[in-house]
């Protein structure tokens, strides 16, 4: 069935009167990885930001459900604790703050929105060590302060570790603009394909086919002007590699 479910939405900023998502109608299924891919400016950032409740945007229309519940309505810890993991490019970093600690903090907060009780220090460290060695994730970056200092390859692999530990329903990525290199973003990758299971979804927004090389979607969607326009396998991204956009744009109209 259908993980996230996206239908006709709509999307302002709030600040001034301007359209950016035009109705955008998107399923991703359980187990399936769906690519977005789309020229600048498209609304694929947008989308994400949406989906994880970041202010400045108001729905004007349509929704957004996840497992049939409507997450547009969620406050983003809601929605975190409903399933959904947002990872964008530039992860933040966070001084003073261990990564332990914030790790804990964010599953304590995932378990508690749950009505669960708070996890045991030993079981905590059982279980990050535990997924840290399957990422094969150095135990040293556990100790440092979040994201402090890291390169761009240890913030993504840090990112796939937090996604690990929290283990979404729906994971959703945008990698879109430059500045991912190769290896920043095979990491993405291996991450992306360690953590796919038939009960989880991922939505992976890009500029780039490149990423999809390592990835290898399901589905992939091509969103121009606030819309999905159009939809196929993974020969959409290489057709787009090798024509562009606008060839492809061309040839719907
Ligand atoms: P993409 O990720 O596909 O490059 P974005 O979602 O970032 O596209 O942007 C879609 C459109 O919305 C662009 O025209 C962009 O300039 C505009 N936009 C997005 N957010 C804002 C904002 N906060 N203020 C002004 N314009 C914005
Ligand atoms: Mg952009
Ligand atoms: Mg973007």
């Amino acid at each position: 069935g259908n993980m996230l479910e996206i239908k006709n939405l709509h999307v302002k900023l709030e600040e001034e009167d301007k359209q950016i998502l035009k109705g955008v109608d998107l399923n991703v299924e359980a187990g399936k990885v769906h690519a977005i891919m789309g020229p600048n400016g498209s609304g694929k950032s947008t989308l994400s930001y949406v989906l994880s409740g970041r202010d400045g945007y108001e729905v004007t229309n349509g929704s957004a459900t996840l497992l049939g519940e409507d997450i547009l309505g969620m406050e983003p810890e809601e929605r975190a604790a409903a399933g959904v993991f947002m990872a964008f490019q530039y992860p933040v970093e966070i001084p003073g703050v261990g990564n332990m600690t914030f790790m804990r903090t964010a599953l304590n907060a995932q378990r508690k929105a749950r009505g669960e009780d708070e996890i045991s220090s030993a079981d905590f460290l059982k279980l990050v060590r535990e997924r840290a060695k399957e990422l094969k994730i150095d135990a040293e970056m556990l100790k440092r302060p979040v994201n402090v200092g890291f390169s761009g390859g240890e913030k993504k692999r840090n990112e796939i570790l937090q996604m690990a530990m929290l283990e979404p329903k729906m994971c959703i990525l945008d990698e879109t603009d430059s500045g991912l290199d190769v290896d920043a973003m095979k990491l993405v990758a291996q991450g992306v394909n360690a953590l796919r299971s038939p009960d989880r979804g991922f939505l992976v927004i890009t500029h780039y086919q490149r990423l999809l090389d390592h990835i290898e979607p399901d589905v992939v969607h091509i969103m121009s002007e606030g819309r999905i326009i159009k939809t196929g396998g993974p020969d959409l991204a290489l057709e787009v590699e090798r024509n562009g956009y606008e060839n492809l744009k061309a040839e719907d109209a």
